[in-house]
């Protein structure tokens, strides 16, 4: 049984459970829908959240009504001991669902780790079953090793796994299908997600997916900078260094805006997909 827990509520009436956090923007890969070849502005090491200040935020965040924790980038596998801040969420009692989306690359050898720690499940991108094709829209990634990770995956029990997939336009592209049948000969869940494009204030509903979806937006962001961001959509943040983890939630809570608009810069790598 879990202890009773309160609800949080928008100024639109919508309940807020969802509590993303982007624990680095750094990442192995550079996916070209997301981040420049070259020339990524990084945040700087000291503006990073710890471990301890990342559990205290997300303590609070729990005891006013968030169950369902994700832990993103950036790639969350390249942030040092990662395993380490698992379990310190996992400790933590009202957390129903804890995640991670990661690109897996270094998963086949973290996979056991994180499942120890308390890691529930893993959504794990997969655009392509074309390993040169990967390597390319990835500038360097490895197929191979991704498969891995989702073999491993599975094995450490991470499961359910949903398989990220961003598509041009619609999941009947090759590429997409592709990564269709793989999912379904391996009894995993693909997800379809049209490729946004940020600049332009375009983003698109994810397919067999809850996010994009305003009028049912859950979720609040803690980006790699520590600030708390109530919409991918807005550049709209709060710092939780300056206002304190819980005046920044309530800020970020108080300013949800309706629905997403534009902001300044791909968010992806910052924030969090
Ligand atoms: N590095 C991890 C990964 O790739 O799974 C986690 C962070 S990544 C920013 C989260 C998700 O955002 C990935 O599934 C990625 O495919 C997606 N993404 C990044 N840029 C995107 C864009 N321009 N449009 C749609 N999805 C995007
Ligand atoms: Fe890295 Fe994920 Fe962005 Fe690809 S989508 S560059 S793996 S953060």
């Amino acid at each position: 049984m879990f202890p009773e827990q309160n609800v949080m509520k928008d100024p639109f009436g919508r309940t807020i459970n969802y509590l993303r956090i982007s624990v680095t923007d750094r990442c192995d890969l550079r996916c070209r829908y997301c981040m420049p070849a070259k020339g990524v502005v990084r945040v700087p090491m000291a503006r990073i959240l710890s471990f301890e200040e990342i559990l205290e935020l997300a303590r609070i965040a729990v005891d006013m009504g968030v169950d369902k924790i994700r832990l993103t980038g950036g790639e969350p596998l390249v942030r040092r001991g990662i395993e380490r801040l698992v379990h310190m969420l996992a400790q933590i009692p009202g957390v129903r669902d804890l995640a991670m989306t990661t690109n897996a690359q270094q998963l086949q050898r973290l996979a056991p780790a994180l499942a120890e720690a308390g890691l529930m499940r893993v959504n794990i991108s997969l655009d392509t079953l074309d390993a040169q094709v990967f390597t390319h829209l990835t500038r360097g990634g490895d197929l191979q090793k991704t498969l891995d990770g989702i073999a491993a995956a599975r094995a450490a029990g991470l499961t359910p796994i949903k398989l990220n997939c961003v598509v041009q336009r619609s999941a009947d592209e090759p590429h997409a299908r592709a990564v269709a049948d793989f999912a379904q000969k391996e009894g995993l869940q693909a997800r379809f997600i049209q490729q946004m494009d940020f600049e332009s204030g375009y983003f698109a509903q994810v397919d067999g997916g809850d996010g994009g979806d305003c009028p049912r937006c859950n979720r609040l962001r803690l980006s790699a900078d520590g600030r708390i961001r109530p919409c991918l959509f807005s550049d709209l943040g709060f710092s939780v260094r300056e206002l304190g983890p819980k005046r920044a939630l309530i800020q970020a809570l108080q300013n949800k805006p309706l629905r997403g608009g534009r902001c300044a810069e791909n968010p992806m790598r910052g924030v969090g997909g």
